[in-house]
C-alpha cells in the first residue's frame, strides 16, 4: 500500500513532467530573436558594434517584450 511519501513522490513526479512539457510548448511556440546590428527596440535601434548584441540593455529588452508579447508583463 502506498503511503504519504510515495503519493508525495508520485505528485512531485507528475508535476515536473507537466512543468517540462508546458516549458517545451511555451518555448516551441517563442519566436527566436536574431541579432540585426542594431537595438531590437523600435524606439531605440542604437547601432551595434558587436554582431551577436540584441538589445542595448535590459531596459530596451523589456520595451521590446512589451511592445512585440500581447499580454507581456511589464
Ligand atoms: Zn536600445
Amino acid at each position: 500500500m502506498a503511503d504519504v511519501i510515495d503519493m508525495a513522490q508520485d505528485f512531485d513526479a507528475l508535476n515536473l513532467a507537466q512543468g517540462l512539457a508546458a516549458q517545451k510548448i511555451k518555448a516551441a511556440h517563442t519566436p527566436r530573436l536574431r541579432a540585426e546590428g542594431y537595438c531590437l527596440n523600435a524606439d531605440c535601434e542604437e547601432s551595434f558594434n558587436n554582431s551577436a548584441q540584441l538589445f542595448c540593455n535590459p531596459a530596451c529588452e523589456r520595451e521590446h517584450a512589451a511592445l512585440t508579447t500581447p499580454y507581456a508583463r511589464r
